[in-house]
């Protein structure tokens, strides 16, 4: 079984559910963490032999001082303002080249090639529940997409068990399409709250259009009586279960701050979350 948390917005309990259904899982299990913007499951479940790997996923190019004449026609095309002739030579901004490979069409002395930059580190290690894969994407670095689907990619390659579960990125962009393609089912962690039901209503549509199964959670449900009816009611007329309602409790606040599974102390959420797990694994069994 291979299960996405997701949330349309950040800071919704996202990788306090995750966590916790990892930790309740009794087999033989692989993490990832597609947040590559601020992967933070390896912080609940520390890695040891940890291997990482430069991660170049973006086109740019590079000129050779050497070979260029200064004439300016590349710093003239780029639309991306990423070219600049300095001194009678021209320079390059990495973070702005779009990789486009105009300027080469258009130099005179072939002084332009493409490189690939390396925009971030993919890393492989093993946790006491078993394998993680996470990444870090570097400041400024685009396409999180491609890399979040490498990620992906690495963890499917784990074939030694069916559980997977990922702790996935906020929003609906990129990212979230990597992370959810392939996977069995969705598990939408949402909160009373305006903003985040509005962006849990665009991160279904998106699940709808890649016909990817949904489950909502709502988060600190506590908070708003009439928002939790609200998102109930959409859920209902979505055909979307709400695998449960997870309360406000400080226990929460305490697990995160000891670095650690929710499920590992006795208390309220704990207790919902075993009960959210028994729910998706009953409703998901003959899938
Ligand atoms: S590859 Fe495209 S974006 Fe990059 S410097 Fe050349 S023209 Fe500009
Ligand atoms: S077009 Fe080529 S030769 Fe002219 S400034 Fe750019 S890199 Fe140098």
């Amino acid at each position: 079984m291979k299960i996405a948390v997701v949330s349309g917005k950040g800071g919704t309990g996202k990788t306090t559910v995750s966590a916790a259904l990892a930790d309740l899982c009794q087999g033989s299990l692989i993490l990832a963490d597609c947040d590559v913007d601020a992967a933070n499951f390896g912080i609940v479940f520390p890695a040891e032999d940890v291997v990482s790997v430069p991660y170049a996923g973006r086109d740019v190019v590079e000129i050779d001082s050497d070979v260029c004449i200064g004439c300016g026609k590349c710093e003239d095309v780029c639309r991306f303002s990423a070219v600049q002739v300095i001194g009678g030579a021209a320079f390059v901004h990495p973070l702005s080249c779009e990789g486009c490979g105009t300027c080469m069409l258009v130099c005179p002395v072939s002084a332009i090639s493409r490189i690939k930059m390396v925009s971030g580190e993919i890393y492989t290690g093993t946790t006491e529940k078993g394998p993680l894969v996470s990444a870090e994407l570097f400041a400024g670095s685009g396409n999180s997409g491609r890399m979040v689907h490498e990620v992906k990619r690495q963890a499917f390659s784990f074939a030694k068990s069916d559980n997977l579960i990922i702790d996935g990125p906020p929003g609906i962009g990129c990212p979230l399409m990597a992370t959810i393609g392939g996977v069995d089912a969705v598990l939408m962690v949402t909160e009373p709250g305006v903003s985040a039901v509005h962006d849990l209503k665009r991160l279904v549509v998106v699940c709808k259009k890649m016909h990817i199964r949904m489950f909502a959670v709502i988060n600190r449900f506590d908070l708003s009586n009439q928002q939790v009816r609200e998102i109930e009611a959409y859920c209902q007329a979505e055909n979307i279960p709400v695998a449960g309602k997870i309360p406000f409790d400080e226990h929460v606040v305490a697990a995160v701050s000891a670095c650690m599974p929710v499920t590992r102390i006795s208390c309220p959420a704990s207790d919902e979350l075993s009960r959210i797990r028994a729910f998706v694994s009953d409703s998901t069994k003959d899938s």
